[in-house]
């Protein structure tokens, strides 16, 4: 049931809405389309949060969005989106999606512009019922039905100044729960992705999950397995990295679904010392993202699966072989390993290597090693790296303030630095 929400019950101040978002919505009104803010955007607005970024629905399709703008990109196969660009900003045009059921079922009339993209739908469903492709247009009250939460179902006209809900999310809003719309198995099996959403999500607002979203997690967690691992990697930095890192891992955890994502994790976490490793560079991260700079995926992941290159790295050492080689080995052990669930963007496994084969390197304050560490590009992460693990134990924390004071002395302060060092 549509249910509109006047302005004495939402209190979105459209005047603070950026304009990109205003123009985009207004220019598909004028050209005779519906538009409204959609998802993330209306819900944070409504909880006084901040919106990372603007998402606007339509009626339109694709290619009559795309000619309203000067500039704008048809983007994505699986789902069709239009990116309009302003600036540096973009803003996501998606056109109302049916719902499943309405594509798959013999009778319904899609309109002409339908017709093409339904031909071939009832395939679009792998064997474990995971959506391979969603690009069949509907009205907007099947659009709500397709997405994930209650409260990321909320619509925003700022023309009429009303939001729009269908599936009480305004009311799961005040009360701080996450519900899942429909049957929860079902859409975790259709889009396996959505389970951990449920963890980020409840990290990020701090809202109580619903018992029965709840419920289905554990059971289904292996359907993971079948996620691309491109997109997995796409949903682990979310939740790493968006400020709630700690409070998300925590969420997993709970959830039982960490396992099953960073496998090594999981490991390193059983153990005092790589757990203490872990939550310090979460923590580091979030901190990091608070005060408005940016954490980098290569410096996260490194930190993530540290305790077990250490372990491996310690071990091998053991058996008699030079640290440098030592540890090199250990990371092809980690990175091949890791790969198997995970895709690793191959840029950033570049740099993790970097960041740990840089240890043992600073550890050796020798004129030539010093100088060839700090010229290299990767000087600043594997000094803070080396910060956190003089702060969990695994390095010496003198080593550490070594390399702070190098870092600030002149020329003779720092040959001195040298000398003491060897
Ligand atoms: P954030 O602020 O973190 O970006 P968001 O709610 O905008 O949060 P997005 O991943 O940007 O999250 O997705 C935008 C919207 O698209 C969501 O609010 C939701 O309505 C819908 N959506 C995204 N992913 C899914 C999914 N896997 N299943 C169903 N709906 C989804
Ligand atoms: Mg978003």
């Amino acid at each position: 049931k549509r249910v509109e929400i006047g302005r004495a019950q939402h209190q979105i101040d459209a005047s603070r809405l950026p304009n990109s978002a205003l123009t985009v919505v207004r220019t598909l009104q004028q050209a005779g389309f519906e538009a409204y803010i959609v998802g993330g955007a209306v819900r944070d607005l409504l909880l006084g949060l901040k919106p990372k970024d603007f998402d606007v629905a339509t009626n339109a399709t694709p290619e009559q969005v795309k000619p309203l703008f000067r500039r704008a990109f048809l983007i994505g196969r699986r789902f069709r989106i239009v990116h309009v660009m302003f600036g540096r900003e973009i803003i996501e045009v998606s056109t109302f999606r049916a719902t499943l059921e309405a594509q798959t079922s013999p009778t319904v009339d899609g309109d002409e512009r339908n017709t093409h993209e339904l031909a071939g739908k009832h395939h679009a469903v792998d064997a474990s019922g995971r959506v391979l492709r969603d690009n069949v247009w509907g009205p907007q009250d099947q659009d709500a039905a397709r997405r994930d939460f209650t409260v990321n179902a909320l619509y925003y006209d700022p023309t009429r100044d009303i939001v729009v809900d269908y599936h009480h999310g305004l009311r799961d809003l005040k009360a701080r729960t996450l519900r899942m719309i429909g049957d929860p198995a079902t859409r975790y099996r259709e889009d396996p992705v959505r389970l951990l959403r449920v963890a980020r999500f409840a990290a990020k607002l701090a809202f109580a999950i619903d018992p029965s979203t709840r419920a289905p997690i554990a059971e289904h967690a292996e359907l993971l397995r079948n996620v691309p691992s491109a997109r997995l990697f796409d949903e682990t930095i979310k939740l790493l990295q968006t400020g709630h890192a700690l409070a998300s891992l925590d969420q997993l955890r709970r959830l039982g679904l960490h396992a099953g994502l960073l496998p090594l994790i999981d490991l390193a976490l059983s153990q005092p010392q790589g757990e203490a490793f872990v939550m310090a560079a979460l923590r580091d991260t979030d901190a990091r993202i608070a005060e408005g700079k940016t954490a980098s995926p290569s410096f996260l992941f490194a930190c993530l699966l540290w305790p077990q290159v250490n372990s491996e790295w310690v071990a091998l050492q053991a058996e008699g072989l030079p640290a440098i080689a030592a540890l090199d080995q250990a990371a092809d052990a980690v990175l091949s390993a890791q790969a198997e669930r995970l895709a690793i963007q191959r840029r950033i496994s570049v740099d993790m290597r970097e960041i740990w084969s840089l240890q043992p390197r600073l550890a050796r304050r020798t004129p030539r090693y010093v100088h060839s560490a700090l010229e290299h590009p990767r000087f600043r992460a594997a000094f803070d790296f080396l910060l956190l693990r003089a702060q969990t134990g695994d390095a010496d924390p003198e080593l550490a303030s070594w390399w702070e004071s190098f870092q600030e002395a002149d020329d003779a302060a720092r040959a001195e630095l040298i000398e003491r060092a060897g």
